[in-house]
């Protein structure tokens, strides 16, 4: 096949956009690879609510499906690796579904001809360490490899499995329902991104990748039922994650910017590389919607898990400005708004 193409063709291929997680990846997925597929008729979250993962009722139990695929640029960054990326991501859907506990995983990995085995045996040994930290085990697998030059290094597909006793979809949340975040924001995206510059910040930066449904157990423990939305913050970061939330339940969330953690290291280096951590990729935090009367315990019991000693309350549900959220800056209020491309494409 020729590789000119005219200007109007030119518009119709694929863009490092599409794969940002915003407007034009719904625009594109939304008119091409979902529009087929109709909804499985019993599904209480389906394809077409673009929400962590689907949930299937089988018998008295809610099922929760989720996939991921991992194309992180470089594979070995500091604080995780790709490996770790992949068991971590989809156990984090899982559990932000509800599905704290793992039933099982897959893992499919296409690899690149002429790739190193060394760096393989290192991603393998980080995924299964990642795997016994969540309490999860890969169950069925499946490898590829493509000629050199056909990819670039390697690829990591993994799906899970789990039963969610409460559903926590994003459209959950009500009006007064209190946001909590369970860390620091901005440091995956930040570290990354400065890994692959080569910029040398004093500060240490690293990724905050790690599995969370042992976090979220505890707080769906403290407070089951009035959990009424969970959303981990990838690739679109905190603003883009709060934004679907609103949108999809329906309330417009007020957030207080001086109420959000980020670390002095993020917020520098973030000035430095001009990325906001509020649009940038986090993967071992997670976005909590709790009735206000059990916020409070749903807090401390975060704050008491070694993976939410930082975690807090950003922030509330309010019945207006429907769809969007409001950031409270301490001299005014502005919206919010979901990164309209890919601050840093491969990401996770
Ligand atoms: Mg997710």
């Amino acid at each position: 096949m020729s590789e000119h193409v005219s200007e109007s063709e030119e518009d119709e291929r694929i863009t490092i956009t599409h794969g940002a997680g915003g407007q034009a990846t719904r625009d594109l997925v939304s008119e091409t690879l979902t529009e087929g597929f109709g909804e499985a008729a019993e599904a209480l979250v389906g394809l077409h609510d673009w929400d962590d993962g689907a949930v299937l009722p089988v018998g008295d139990e809610n099922l929760v499906v989720t996939t991921d695929t991992h194309v992180v640029q470089p594979p070995f960054f500091p604080g995780g690796d790709i490996g770790r990326l992949a068991i971590s991501g989809t156990v984090n859907d899982l559990a932000v579904m509800g599905a704290t506990e793992v039933k099982g995983l897959t893992s499919a990995v296409v690899i690149e001809a002429n790739y190193p085995r060394e760096n393989l045996e290192r991603i393998a040994e980080s995924m299964a360490e990642t795997c016994r930290e969540a309490s999860a085990l890969v169950v069925s697998g499946d490898t590829k490899v493509m000629g050199n030059g056909e990819l670039d290094g390697v690829t990591i597909n993994t799906a899970g499995v789990g039963i969610a006793e409460h559903v926590t979809p994003d459209s959950g949340l009500a009006p007064n329902d209190v946001v909590l975040v369970t860390g620091a924001i901005g440091e995956h995206g930040i570290s990354l991104l400065a890994e692959r510059e080569g910029i040398d910040f004093e500060a240490e930066l690293e990724s905050d990748v790690q599995p969370l449904n042992d976090l979220l157990a505890s707080a769906l423990d403290a407070a089951s039922e009035s959990v009424t939305a969970m959303k981990d913050p990838t690739r679109t970061g905190l603003a883009g994650s709060l934004n679907e939330m609103a949108r999809k339940s329906d309330v417009g969330i007020e957030i207080t910017d001086e109420r959000v953690p980020v670390t002095e290291d993020v917020t520098g280096a973030g000035e430095l590389l001009g990325l906001d951590p509020y649009q940038i990729a986090n993967e071992g935090v997670a976005i909590l919607g709790v009735e206000p009367t059990a916020a409070e315990s749903v807090l401390k019991t975060l704050r008491d898990h070694p993976k939410g000693a930082n975690a807090a309350a950003i922030g509330k549900a309010i019945d207006d400005h429907r769809g969007r959220v409001v950031l409270d800056t301490g001299i005014g209020n502005r919206y919010l708004r979901e990164p309209s491309k890919e601050a840093v494409p491969r990401i996770c």
